[in-house]
C-alpha cells in the first residue's frame, strides 16, 4: 500500500493560463496593440486640432506628452522590460491626464469644458480596465468611484461657480451616467473573472491532484491509464505508429522496507522515480502502476527502441547505489501494441515479461510474452 506521507507531498503546480507566463504574454500583445491605436488617435486628434482649431490648450500640450508616454511604453514592452512598470507609467499618465483635463474643465469657457469632461470621462473608463488588471477587483473598483467621484464632482463645481444648475447642461448629465454605468458593468466583469479563475484553478488543481502520486509526484495508475487509451485510440495522433510499455519491478522490495524501515524503502521509490523522469523523452510517459512498479509508455518506439530504453533504465536503477539502503535493481517487462489490442491485453504482455524478467534472475530485460489467456476459454 503506498503511504501518503504529506510532508512529501510534491506541491501542485498550476497550469499555464492562471496568471502564468501565457496570460502575461497575452497583456503584453493586448498593451502593444493598445498603446499604437492610441498613438494613432492622439496624432491625429493633434494635427486636426492644430490645422484647423478650436484652440485647445489641452489637446496641443498634453496630447503630445501622452503620445510620447504611448512611444516609450511600446518601447519598453517590446524591450520585454518589467510589464508592471509599463502598467504603472500608464496608470499615472492617464490619472495626470484625467486631472489636467478636469482643471482646465473649471476654467475653460462653457462649450469647452463639456468636451474637456466628456473626454476625460472615456479616459477615466481606459483607466478602470486598467486597474482591474494592476490591482484587486476591490482596489480597482475603490480606485475607479474615487476618481469618477472626482470626475463628478468637478465640473458641477465649476457650473455652480458660474451660478449654473444641473438643468442646463442634460448633456454632461447624460455623459456622467453612461460612464457610471459602464463603470459598474466593468466591475461585475471583474467581480466574475475573478471568481471564474480561482474556480478554474481550484479545478485544475484538484484534477491534478487526481492524477498524481501522493509519494512519488508521478502521474498515477488512474493518469496512466489515460496516457495508455491515448495510444490506442484507432484515430488519435498516435495510430499508425507503433508504441511500447515497460513494466518495471524494483526487486526484492519487501527485504529494504523489512532491512531499512518503510520511510528507506519510501525514500528509494522517489528518487527511482527521479532516476526514471530524469532519463525519458518528454513525449514518453512515467508513472508509478502500484507499490513498487512503475509503468513506462514509450509512443512511437517499437520494441528494439524500447529494449534500449528499458536497459538504460534498469543501469540507472542500478547505479550508483541508493544513499539509504545501498544497491537496488529492477526487473523490467517490455511489450509492443498489437492491432486489436485494449489497455488488458497490453499491459498483461508486458506483465507477462517482467514475469520471466523475475523468474530468470531478476536485474534483467525481457521483451514481448505469451499472448493471455481467452476470457472464458
Ligand atoms: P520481487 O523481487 O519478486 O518483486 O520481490 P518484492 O519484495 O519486490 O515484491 P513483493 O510483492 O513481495 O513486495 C513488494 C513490497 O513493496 C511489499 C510492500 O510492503 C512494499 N511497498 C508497496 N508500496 C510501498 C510504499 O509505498 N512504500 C514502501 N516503503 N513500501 C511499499
Ligand atoms: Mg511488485
Ligand atoms: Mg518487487
Amino acid at each position: 500500500m503506498p503511504v501518503t506521507d504529506r510532508r512529501r507531498f510534491p506541491p501542485p503546480t498550476l497550469p499555464e493560463g492562471v496568471g502564468g507566463p501565457a496570460s502575461e504574454e497575452l497583456r503584453r500583445r493586448l498593451y502593444l496593440a493598445a498603446l499604437g491605436a492610441g498613438a494613432v488617435v492622439l496624432a491625429l486628434v493633434w494635427l486636426l486640432t492644430w490645422q484647423r482649431g478650436p484652440y485647445d490648450p489641452y489637446v496641443l500640450y498634453a496630447h503630445p506628452l501622452l503620445l510620447l508616454m504611448c512611444l516609450w511604453t511600446a518601447a519598453w514592452l517590446l524591450r520585454r522590460r518589467s510589464l508592471v512598470v509599463a502598467e504603472r507609467v500608464v496608470f499615472v499618465a492617464n490619472v495626470l491626464a484625467i486631472g489636467a483635463q478636469m482643471a482646465l474643465s473649471l476654467i475653460a469657457p462653457e462649450a469647452a469644458a463639456l468636451g474637456l469632461a466628456s473626454a476625460a470621462y472615456w479616459m477615466l473608463v481606459a483607466l478602470s480596465i486598467l486597474s482591474y488588471l494592476l490591482l484587486s477587483a476591490r482596489g480597482a473598483l475603490l480606485v475607479s468611484l474615487g476618481l469618477y467621484a472626482l470626475c463628478v464632482a468637478l465640473p458641477w463645481t465649476g457650473l455652480a461657480l458660474r451660478g449654473r444648475g444641473p438643468g442646463d447642461l442634460p448633456e454632461l448629465v447624460r455623459v456622467q451616467l453612461t460612464c457610471g454605468a459602464i463603470l459598474v458593468l466593468l466591475y461585475g466583469l471583474a467581480w466574475y473573472r475573478q471568481h471564474f479563475l480561482l474556480e478554474r484553478g481550484e479545478r485544475l488543481t484538484l484534477e491534478a491532484l487526481a492524477n498524481t502520486d501522493a509519494l512519488t509526484g508521478l502521474p498515477n495508475r488512474r493518469a496512466l491509464y489515460a496516457a495508455v487509451e491515448r495510444l490506442l485510440e484507432p484515430s488519435g495522433p498516435y495510430s499508425g505508429q507503433p508504441a511500447c510499455l515497460i513494466l518495471l519491478d524494483l526487486d526484492h522490495f519487501k527485504g529494504i522496507n523489512d532491512r531499512y524501515g518503510h520511510n528507506a524503502g519510501d525514500a528509494v521509490l522517489t528518487q527511482a522515480a527521479t532516476r526514471l523522469r530524469e532519463h525519458l523523452r518528454g513525449s514518453d510517459t512515467v508513472g508509478r502502476w502500484g507499490g513498487e512498479e512503475y509503468l513506462i509508455v514509450l509512443p512511437g518506439a517499437d520494441a528494439a527502441g524500447a529494449e534500449q530504453v528499458a536497459e538504460r533504465l534498469r543501469r540507472e536503477i542500478g547505479h550508483p547505489p541508493f544513499p539509504e539502503v545501498g544497491r537496488v535493481t529492477a526487473s523490467l517487462g517490455v511489450a509492443q501494441a498489437e492491432p486489436g489490442d485494449d489497455l488488458d491485453r497490453w499491459v498483461a504482455r508486458a506483465d507477462a515479461a517482467l514475469y520471466r524478467a523475475k523468474a530468470t534472475g531478476r536485474d534483467r530485460v525481457c521483451v514481448g510474452g505469451p499472448p493471455p489467456e481467452p476470457v472464458g476459454g
